[in-house]
């Protein structure tokens, strides 16, 4: 194998090779672009592209693709290739600028939320310079953002950028007013821990419901599950250890920062962390991840579940979504720093996170919101539906001294001053010990851990650095106005911790306790996907995302009717695969287990007129009963079903409908199909089971 330094970034069309493969005046106007969101003019973009596409061409490539994330949540590329014909009757290989900066695929059937009106069903394609272009197979892949021509995202990449200029911007006037003038912006950063379970590819293509719905919606409990806690680190298996070598090598390849990998707490349930960068290209390469673990996992006859809740009984899969916030002089600013100067910086910083999360608390639910996520939040394995923050004891006993700053200079106990104490240094376990915690100040990072493993992370980040921005937005007003820096800015913290301290919890998340006490602060507990969405519409969010220019109105009641669709839909699949096994597999298998015990009683009695049959005839009639109350239950979510083909509703009801009446008949039906496997013949149960699909690789 080679070498990691010798592969790494092979496939990319990075810096370096910019450098080396652009003239001098073309690679610095390329660079005023990227770096500080300069228009290209298209002569640079002729000579650029011209460029890309030799190093393509010499990589093997054929093709180029416009890279783009609709709002399916996985990235779409249509291929083009780049012949084109001369007079002669041959073809040349020829790549435009314009190609390079903008597409035109025909996007009618992605969904929109109704923005690309049928009319208008074309949608456009435009190049992110600040991702880098890359070979995947033979197609050259140019990271863009999709919009509708009236100018309309469609696509997670473009609000995103959006919000990183938003936050960049309101950065900056807080860092201006610290006297710090050299730095022209900032950068979040996102380090995605990524989650997901491998099978046995033999055992998946013979479950139609995880080939259907990524997940299994019928199978009992194996005899053993995590409860040995045996497979978390543990050693890992040969074939999954060559799985995961191949995929970092793929990774590498097209400059992922791949680095660690282990075990999960569940079986088959494993873990891939890169390191972090800048946020618009973690997302481009988490998607990228999410994707070559997909396709490599095929290559090992294994198929890797991306789905939050594969299996019930063990654990779902998250995605732990590392942010920080960075300057483009190189600080970063959740990092409290070793001055009182940096520490005021810190605990302004700080309390903008602690501000953003505390009101936005419904935005930060809804972006990790989804049918799969629905069943891990706030069951016990996953951090609960609720928003909380964690800081750690040092820290939040230094915000209680802040807040009670009226007693400053009295005696009892010593009070912390802004701007003149120094912050302790908090060490990173002391900060990070606490698992069940959504939101966790991790030493100079919080980790949001609500994601989805199958989330695209871009929504998480678009409120988290929206909602940011919209704190510093408020603090900057303050200080502008201020004469005195020092107390204004010793003011401001106080107020906030005050008026925002009942988003901190370093309690037990899992703890029933904290439900209650969290409706006593009057914090959101929105369990479900139907629960939350309707939140998204609201008047204040509604402001904070235009006041930001992050979404249109327009754009939100787009996202709000597609996520409410897309809930709809992925239950309705669901519901019917589930009738599909029952009638197709599972009924006629009991039928001819029960038959085949009968015809052994008829059997045994002849030739032993006297033989015990107590076995045979204790389980044909418990099957017999069970399989009458299980198709019963068929019939019941079949009627439930119907009811929606002439219900008149909107989207919401809809969606609320799908979670409580036909989610309530999918579980019903679940039970008692789980209950007959429990104790039928494993010959004549039709699929793979849980002990197979957990233990089976
Ligand atoms: P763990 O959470 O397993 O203890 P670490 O805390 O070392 O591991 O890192 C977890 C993730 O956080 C990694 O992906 C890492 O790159 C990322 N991370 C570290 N620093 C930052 C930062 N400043 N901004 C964003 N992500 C970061
Ligand atoms: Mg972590």
């Amino acid at each position: 194998m080679n070498t990691i330094t010798s592969v790494f970034g092979t496939n990319v069309f990075s810096d370096s090779v910019m450098r080396e493969r652009l003239p001098n005046e073309t690679y610095k106007q390329l660079q005023r672009t990227i770096k500080q969101g300069k228009h290209l003019d298209n002569t640079v973009a002729n000579v650029v592209a011209n460029a890309m596409k030799d190093w393509a061409i010499e990589k093997g490539a054929t093709h180029f693709t416009h890279w783009f994330q609709p709002m399916t949540g996985i990235t779409a590329e249509k291929h083009d290739s780049f012949i084109t014909p001369i007079e002669d009757g041959r073809v040349i290989l020829e790549f435009s600028g314009k190609e390079l900066i903008q597409g035109e695929p025909d996007a009618s059937s992605f969904p929109s939320g109704g923005l690309r009106a049928t009319f208008e069903a074309r949608g456009y394609t435009a190049w992110d310079p600040t991702s880098y272009a890359f070979i995947k197979g033979k197609t050259l892949c140019i990271p863009t953002a999709f919009c509708s021509y009236g100018g309309e995202a469609l696509d997670k990449k473009t609000p995103l950028l959006r919000s990183m200029e938003a936050i960049s911007k309101q950065a900056v006037r807080v860092l201006k007013l610290f006297g710090d003038g050299d730095v022209t912006s900032v950068k979040t950063t996102v380090g995605p821990e990524q989650e997901y379970f491998l099978v046995e590819r033999e055992m998946f293509d013979k479950r139609p419901d995880l080939i259907y719905t990524g997940r299994t919606l019928f199978g009992a409990k194996p005899p053993k599950g995590q409860e040995l806690d045996d497979h978390y680190f543990g050693t890992i298996k040969t074939r999954v250890a060559e799985f995961m070598e191949d995929l970092n090598e793929e990774l590498w390849k097209l400059g992922v920062l791949a680095k660690t990998e282990h075990n999960e707490v569940a079986p088959a349930q494993h873990e891939l962390a890169p390191i972090f960068t800048t946020t618009n290209i973690a997302t481009d390469h988490n998607q990228l991840t999410m994707e070559l673990m997909q396709r490599i996992a095929k290559r090992h006859n294994l198929v890797c579940l991306l789905h939050e809740k594969p299996f019930a009984g063990v654990n779902g899969s998250g995605k732990h979504n590392n942010w920080s916030i960075s300057t483009n002089t190189g600080k970063n600013l959740l990092d409290p720093g070793d001055t009182p100067h940096e520490n005021a910086q810190f605990l302004l910083f700080l309390c903008a996170v602690i501000k953003a999360v505390d009101d936005y608390q419904d935005l930060l639910r809804i972006s990790v919101a989804s049918a799969g996520n629905d069943h891990r939040l706030g069951a016990n394995e996953a951090p609960p539906a609720i928003v909380s923050m964690f800081l750690g004891t040092e820290l939040t006993e230094i915000l209680d001294s802040i807040e009670k700053d009226e007693q400053y200079g009295t005696k009892e106990k010593e009070l912390w001053k802004v701007g003149v104490h120094i912050l302790p240094r908090f060490p990173k376990d002391a900060t990070d010990r606490n698992r069940t915690s959504p939101f966790a100040f991790t030493g100079n990072k919080f980790e949001f851990r609500m994601l989805g493993s199958s989330d695209s992370i871009s929504g998480a980040n678009i409120v988290l650095n929206t909602a940011v921005a919209e704190s510093l937005r408020q603090f900057a007003d303050v200080l502008e106005q201020s004469e005195d820096f020092n107390e204004t800015l010793h003011d401001l913290i106080r107020d906030t911790i005050k008026e925002h301290k009942r988003i901190i919890f370093n309690g037990n998340g899992y703890d029933d306790q904290w439900i209650a006490e969290a409706e006593r602060r009057g914090l959101l507990n929105l369990k479900t996907t139907p629960d939350c969405l309707p939140y998204f519409v609201k008047e204040k969010n509604i402001q904070l995302f235009k006041t930001h220019k992050v979404f249109t109105e327009t754009e939100i009641r787009a996202r709000y009717e597609i996520l409410l669709e897309n809930y709809s839909k992925i239950l309705n699949i669901e519901a019917v695969t589930m009738l599909d096994m029952a009638n197709k597999d599972l009924l006629p298998a009991y039928s001819a287990y029960t038959k085949q015990l009968s015809e052994t009683v008829v059997a045994k009695k002849a030739a032993v007129p006297d033989a015990d049959c107590s076995y045979e005839e204790e389980r044909i009639r418990m099957i017999s009963g069970l399989c009458g109350s299980m198709y019963q239950r068929t019939k019941d979510l079949e009627e439930v079903l119907m009811k929606l083909t002439h219900m008149e509703c909107d989207e919401l009801a809809k969606a609320q409908y799908y979670r409580t009446e036909v989610f309530g008949a999918m579980n019903e039906l679940r039970i008692v199909a789980d209950e007959i496997e429990g104790v039928m013949d494993r010959k004549f149960y039709p699929y793979p089971n849980y002990g197979d699909l957990l233990f089976g690789v």
